[in-house]
């Protein structure tokens, strides 16, 4: 038998899918770790449950509690689902500029959801910030508890990583693996992965793809936190030096622009079947980018975030993508003028 016992065992353990065209383009094998496979759709999941263990661990957390969290969505989903299997509630604090379908995801899911105008960081009403605070407010009246997720300075997210997608690809690949590269939102995914396969192997090259507007790739190239430009893809883009990046064993960085990450997600849904959102592009552009780099013959991982139906509004969405200056495929124009 080969069963799962309910939502929470059903996380993880995502297959490698090798990706076609980016393999033959660069002569190396490029794979995708299919993390849209997750029964929240998006890599989050790991996260989301690991940080809700870690604070039943501590204590912090009893049945009936709730988890508070600032997220652009799929961390959002995946504690609201992991939330609904374990016997909490979710109130979830979002970007008013996110998804519509994350929102109604959200709200599907039972989450209570705050809606806040998107600002900076550094400003006090900040999405990451009222959530601490909500908190705070909720732990004083919550008679079994309230627990504020921060997967940004919440280490219990990387470890998610460390103990999970690092080691899965290790045993997927048979070691043979040379480089993983993904993009940064807290930085769980990179650091965590990238710890766990240093660990096993340190000559794996370790490698960020960083979406315009983030300040990353300056840093991890010039020592400097500096942003220029913007981009339309969700749920990446870090403009500091979280927690959960800390000590992160980064060997290289690429900076990749919209066009070119949507290019990749269009190319990938019209002609190997793979439906992903736009964060997936820059992990892939990045991954092609290792590849390069290092030749031909080479084993290079990234990750497939989240399932592409989470942005039909917007990335896949030909109005959008007009007023962006991005391309629209043919067959997206067909697709949407076609009558039911
Ligand atoms: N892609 C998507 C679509 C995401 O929602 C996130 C998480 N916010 C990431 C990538 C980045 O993952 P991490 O937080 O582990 O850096």
């Amino acid at each position: 038998m080969d069963i799962r016992n309910g939502l929470v065992e059903a996380i993880g353990n995502t297959p490698l899918i090798k990706l076609q065209r980016a393999s033959q383009a660069t002569g190396c094998t490029i794979l995708g770790k299919a993390e849209f496979l997750n029964p929240g759709q998006s890599v989050k999941d790991r996260a989301a449950l690991f940080i809700i263990q870690d604070a039943v661990a501590r204590g912090a957390l009893r049945p009936g509690g709730v988890i508070v969290e600032g997220t652009a969505g799929n961390t959002g989903i995946g504690l609201a689902l992991v939330g609904n299997a374990l016997g909490f509630r979710s109130v979830i604090v979002i970007p008013e500029t996110q998804s519509q379908e994350k929102k109604d995801m959200l709200r599907l899911a039972g989450a209570t959801l705050v809606e806040v105008p998107a600002v900076a960081y550094a400003n006090p009403n900040n999405y990451v910030k009222v959530s601490g605070r909500l908190a705070e407010a909720l732990a004083e009246t919550e008679p079994n508890g309230a627990v504020w997720a921060n997967q940004f300075d919440n280490v219990a997210n990387r470890l998610a990583h460390i103990e999970t997608t690092g080691p899965e690809i290790w045993a997927q690949t048979n070691g043979k693996v040379d480089g993983f590269v993904c993009a940064v939102g807290t930085g769980g995914t990179l650091a965590g992965t990238g710890i766990a396969l240093k660990a096993r192997n340190p000559a794996i090259r370790i490698g960020l793809a960083d979406p315009m507007g983030a300040a990353l790739y300056s840093y991890y190239t010039t020592g400097e936190l500096k942003s220029e430009g913007s981009s339309i893809t969700e749920g990446i883009g870090q403009g500091r030096i979280t927690a959960n990046l800390e000590g992160a064993p980064i060997d290289c960085a690429y900076q990749i622009g919209d066009a070119e990450a949507v290019e990749i997600v269009f190319d990938l849904l019209e002609h190997e079947g793979l439906c992903l959102g736009g964060s997936s592009g820059i992990n892939v552009a990045g991954a092609i980018r290792l590849a390069k780099e290092l030749g031909p013959g080479h084993t290079i991982v990234t990750i497939l975030c989240d399932f592409g139906t989470r942005y039909q509004s917007k990335l896949f969405n030909p109005v959008f993508l007009r007023e962006k200056g991005l391309p629209v495929p043919g067959w997206l124009e067909r697709s949407v003028d076609a009558p039911n």
